[in-house]
């Protein structure tokens, strides 16, 4: 049999990649970029047995036969990467549009509203759940 069979043969049936363990990978490159920087100190062991533990994580996820429990896994870290990029993306659209629109957040179901910048004290109704809340705009 030829080397590329024999790893088809050996891979069938097992988890493979995902972002999860493509985001593993990126954790272990920045531990051993910062380990060059703790040579001679106890930090260096540190960062070494970090990395080790990191690409062991890594091999038993990619070689799992338990395909939905490492699906459930990665679904959980790509929900976490989703409130991450959108914690950025209104950071960014508050400053973008600072003279147009106000974000607030809905007390009841945590929605994020954006209203128009109109100065004072405001009744809002949430489109989501409907509840109304009352918002001051200072500026
Ligand atoms: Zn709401």
């Amino acid at each position: 049999m030829k080397f590329r069979e024999k790893l088809a043969g050996f891979m069938y049936g097992r988890y493979g990649g995902d972002q999860l363990g493509i985001f593993i990978i990126i954790v272990n490159v920045i531990v051993v970029t910062v380990s060059w920087f703790l040579r001679q100190t106890a930090g260096y062991y540190v960062c070494l047995l970090l990395s080790a533990a990191l690409l062991a994580l890594y091999i038993y996820r990619a070689f799992s036969r338990k395909r939905e429990k490492r699906a459930k896994e990665n679904a959980v870290f790509m929900k976490i990467i989703t409130k991450i990029k959108e914690f950025f993306v209104r950071q960014f659209n508050r400053i973008r549009y600072i003279g147009k629109y106000r974000y607030r957040k809905c007390k009841k179901c945590k929605t994020f509203l954006r209203l128009p910048r109109k100065q004072g004290k405001h009744t809002v109704r949430c489109p989501k759940c409907g509840s109304t809340f009352d918002v001051n705009i200072i500026l």
